[in-house]
């Protein structure tokens, strides 16, 4: 009888227990893919990851017919699909790669002990992660709330499994059961096609992120510690995307920094982040309010603005504050933002304008092809001062300063907001501070070209400083 195969956020041949296992049986393997309602296991699925999606599904399907059997897909709840397709299919054997958010993990525990009560033979695997978060704990059995004493127990459970070989040949069941067509689940905008450009930066698929893998740990890598903050320069992995739905796992990008001739400390910082990755889903996996709840109670009182046009402004990237504006248009046309950026534009909204942290996460979810339902929140909630280890809140980014630290020649400004093309470095990142002439020559009108910021950076430090203060215990 044929193995079931199903697929979540694990688009990938490689690197794959669950797939690996059961090309190893000899049976026939049916690769299943299932677009899950949005509030299922999978989370809530962004318009800019869709398109993502699209691509990575298409990729994998041409993967799997090219090792000998095609993806079926079908949409549904997965214990609905999986009751009608398990028997319809002849199959006696699913096995799935574990997911570790909360709501997934509840769909997966129910499929598992109906199918096993009925005789299947139901097995998940693990490879999302570097290492199980229910066996990651400190000496009291605690799930870790810090960063450095997770990274440091991290490194101490030494190298991830060696990462498993794509099967080179996947047997066929007899006859192949219908697939919906992935056309028709319309993942992809239509008009206007605001993701034009995503093509001209992305290659979804998993051959494309072992590419740029590789590059990154032959190039970039040296350099990392340092060059990872300016956004100007191509100096990160971008593995984000791609470990997003899984097309590459983490234990793989872990296994290509070994044995390099980049420095040690580019390599470990490195690590580092891709171990931030593992500890905002640990942190999910053990606390799952963190997607939706303040971290830190005492952030519940907080006196959040309703600042409607603000929030729409921030989105537009149109508040004034070059850095700001340059990643919120980094985002809407690429997809994604530089990681320093989004620090300082998740500070501005939340600090500067004082709107919700959660307004901004669902604007990222919507907007990211990495949307994250751990590393999205956790980051906001590390920016916002609530979260587990956070940055403290009264740390308020200056998005001047920050801008002048790194972009200092104003590179990354001027490749989003052309408007500020010409205008003097001295000036690019505060064009509300250059004299007339500067701006003449530029060919700015401040309120026209350009707007003047939204929020005056002193006044805006202030007032979030006042309420911090007026929470208890701040
Ligand atoms: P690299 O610098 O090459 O890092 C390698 C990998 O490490 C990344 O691919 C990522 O998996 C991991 N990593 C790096 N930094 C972090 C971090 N701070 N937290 C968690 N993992 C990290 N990352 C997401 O993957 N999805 C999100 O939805 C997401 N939302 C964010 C929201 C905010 C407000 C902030 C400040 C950060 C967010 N991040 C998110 C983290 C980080 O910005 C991205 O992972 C990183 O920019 C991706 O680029 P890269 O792959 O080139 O990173």
């Amino acid at each position: 009888a044929p193995v079931v195969v199903w697929f979540r956020k694990d688009l990938r041949l490689d690197d794959n227990a669950a797939l690996a296992t059961a090309a190893d049986t000899g049976r026939p393997v049916i690769p299943l893919y299932i677009r899950e309602p949005d509030a299922a296991g999978t989370g809530p699925l962004g318009a800019a990851q869709a398109w993502w999606l699209h691509h990575a599904l298409a990729s994998l399907a041409c993967n799997l017919e090219k090792a000998g059997s095609p993806l079926v897909l079908r949409s549904g709840a997965a214990a609905d699909v999986l009751r009608k397709f398990v028997p319809e299919t002849g199959a006696d054997t699913l096995y799935w790669n574990r997911r570790h958010d909360p709501a997934g993990i509840s769909i997966d525990k129910e499929i598992k002990r109906v199918f096993k009560a009925e005789g299947l033979d139901v097995h998940s695997f693990s490879g999302q992660l570097l290492h199980d978060p229910t066996r990651l704990l400190t000496g009291e059995k605690k799930p870790y709330r810090v960063y450095t004493p997770f990274w440091k127990a991290l490194e101490r459970e030494g190298e991830p499994p060696e990462p498993i070989e794509a099967p080179k040949h996947i047997k066929a069941p007899t006859s192949a059961p219908p697939s919906e067509m992935l056309d028709d689940w319309q993942l992809l905008p239509v008009k206007p096609d605001w993701a034009a450009c995503f093509k001209d930066i992305w290659t979804p698929g998993e051959a494309a992120a072992r590419e740029r893998l590789d590059d990154f740990v032959d190039g970039a890598i040296a350099g990392y510690k340092v060059d990872r903050d300016h956004p100007a320069l191509d100096a990160t992995s971008r593995m984000s995307p791609y470990l997003a739905l899984g097309e590459i796992s983490p234990a793989r990008i872990r296994h290509a920094t070994r044995g390099l001739k980049a420095p040690t400390d580019d390599v470990i910082h490195f690590r580092k982040e891709l171990a931030w990755r593992e500890f905002c889903h640990h942190l999910h996996f053990h606390f799952p309010a963190l997607a939706e709840k303040n971290w830190n109670e005492r952030f519940d009182d907080f006196p959040w603005e309703k600042a409607d046009k603000h929030f729409r402004l921030w989105t537009q990237g149109m508040t004034g504050y070059p850095i700001v504006d340059a990643g919120m248009r980094q985002l809407w046309k690429h997809g994604w933002m530089h990681n320093r950026v989004r620090m300082i534009t998740a500070s501005f909204l939340i600090k500067h304008l004082m709107i919700d942290w959660r307004h901004g996460e669902k604007w990222f979810r919507d907007t990211l092809v990495d949307a994250d339902a751990a590393s999205n929140p956790a980051n906001w909630q590390w920016v916002a001062g609530s979260g587990a280890d956070a940055s403290p809140f009264f740390r308020i980014f200056n998005p001047i300063l920050q801008g002048e630290k790194f972009d200092p020649d104003g590179t990354y400004v001027r490749a989003f907001v052309p408007e500020l093309e010409h205008l003097d470095a001295a000036f690019i990142h505060k064009p509300f501070d250059a004299p007339a002439d500067v701006l003449k020559k530029a060919k700015i009108e401040l309120g026209t070209t350009y707007p003047k910021p939204i929020v005056d950076h002193a006044k805006a430090r202030e007032r979030a400083l006042a309420a911090y203060k007026s929470l208890k215990n701040a």
